[in-house]
């Protein structure tokens, strides 16, 4: 574990915190703020010891250039009404800007939001002088920003090598303390379960939870790539051509270990992704699905991975098990949800997809730890060491 900000000396210091407040924003307004609340705790101890608090973040895809549409203003706005207090914002993280910005901020509000770090391409190249810039506004650097810790960022990584002091946020704690604890000894049976659209996304994450976990439960199109190797139809289903090969090895892999790997055993099929298309449920071997799509796993499926995972000690959920932002295939994944939430033992979902299914099934609370960040936590679990975590020692 690395050093947690309680660690640290702040009266007085300016606390850079690399935070993920990469919310959904539409038009200036944010959509869900779950991710500036997640951060909170670290920002309100940083101030409370005494600290001039400086935050930085990305948000989307800028490609390196400013762009008022990934402005991270409307956030400070936000942050502000959430403390209760004034909140600064620089508009630039680095040069002349952030650094009287936060000049300002030591001596008033005593915090200030840093723009969008991804509207300098350095950021993402973890290029050093950018880096030493950011670390240039900090005494100390504090990372909360699980969610970003599998990249090797400027911000994430880079900076930690230019100050003095570096330590882990409060919410980042608590990431690595939960999903810490499943990696290293998870009780058993301990069942993985993953969905969503993109094998390649997951290739390295289940190829390193093979060895670690009891069961492996596939849902959603990344089934398909798995379909096709075993040369089942799969009409017009989203299939990874250049994977259908490392689907194959995942398979024989898997039956090497013994491991329980399922695949979906009946589906949802339709003509088109559109809420009012003609849908009906075919067992996955049958060829009526002629030039159709596999949009949600059936409840032949449903009641498979039901035993299992009711059987389970330790789970780990990401990705959805079907289109479930469209009523018609939003089944599976709604009953896998519950399924989840029934268990009695560690349970754990990351990834916005699976997390708005949680929700969407009304079992949040019965969760013991909704993971911030998506592809870290998936990283994290599958053994691989996150850059933002090492670099912080
Ligand atoms: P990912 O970002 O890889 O976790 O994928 C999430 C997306 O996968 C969601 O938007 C789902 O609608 C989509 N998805 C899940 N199952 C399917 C499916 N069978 N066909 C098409 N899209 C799917």
């Amino acid at each position: 574990m690395p050093r947690s900000i309680k660690d640290l000396d702040l009266k007085g210091k300016r606390a850079f915190i690399r935070v993920d407040f990469n919310v959904p924003i539409k038009d200036g307004a944010i959509g869900d703020d779950t991710r500036i609340r997640a951060s909170l705790p670290s920002i309100h101890y940083a101030l409370e010891q005494g600290a001039t608090v400086v935050l930085a973040s990305h948000l989307g895809r800028p490609k390196g250039k400013r762009n008022p549409e990934y402005s991270l203003k409307p956030v400070a706005a936000r942050l502000a009404e959430l403390l209760g207090r004034p909140v600064d914002f620089a508009e630039d993280c680095i040069r002349e800007q952030a650094v009287r910005a936060v000049e300002q901020a030591a001596k008033g509000s005593r915090i200030v939001l840093l723009e969008n770090l991804r509207f300098h391409p350095e950021e993402e190249a973890n290029d050093s002088a950018f880096a030493k810039q950011l670390a240039g506004l900090a005494d100390v650097y504090v990372n909360d920003a699980f969610g970003s810790a599998h990249r090797a960022h400027a911000s994430t990584e880079g900076i930690v090598h230019h100050v003095k002091e570096a330590a882990a946020g409060l919410l980042m704690a608590a990431e690595l303390e939960h999903l810490g604890r499943v990696l290293e000894n998870p009780e058993r049976p301990f069942v993985a379960i993953l969905g969503g659209a993109k094998v390649s996304d997951k290739l390295e994450v289940i190829e390193n939870l093979i060895p670690r976990v009891d069961a492996l439960l596939i849902g959603g199109a990344m089934s398909y790539t798995f379909f096709k190797a075993r040369g089942l139809p799969v009409g017009k289903s989203l299939v990874e051509e250049d994977l259908i090969g490392a689907a194959r090895d995942i398979e024989q892999r898997a039956k090497e270990r013994n491991l329980r790997l399922e695949l979906p055993v009946d589906h949802v099929v339709a003509p088109k992704i559109d809420a009012g298309a003609a849908f009906e449920t075919l067992p996955v071997a049958d060829a009526a699905i002629g030039d159709r799509m596999g949009l949600d796993i059936g409840p032949g499926t449903v009641a498979l991975y039901k035993s299992i995972i009711g059987s389970a000690k330790t789970i780990t959920w990401n990705g959805p098990m079907g289109v479930f932002e469209i009523e018609p295939f939003s089944h599976g994944t709604i009953d896998i949800a519950k399924a989840v939430a029934g268990v009695k033992g560690t349970t754990i979902i990351g990834g916005g997809d699976s997390i708005a299914a949680v929700a969407k099934a009304g079992v949040t609370d019965r969760i013991t730890h909704i993971s911030t960040g998506g592809g870290a936590s998936l990283e994290f679990l599958g053994g691989r060491k996150l850059p933002g975590v090492v670099a912080l020692g």
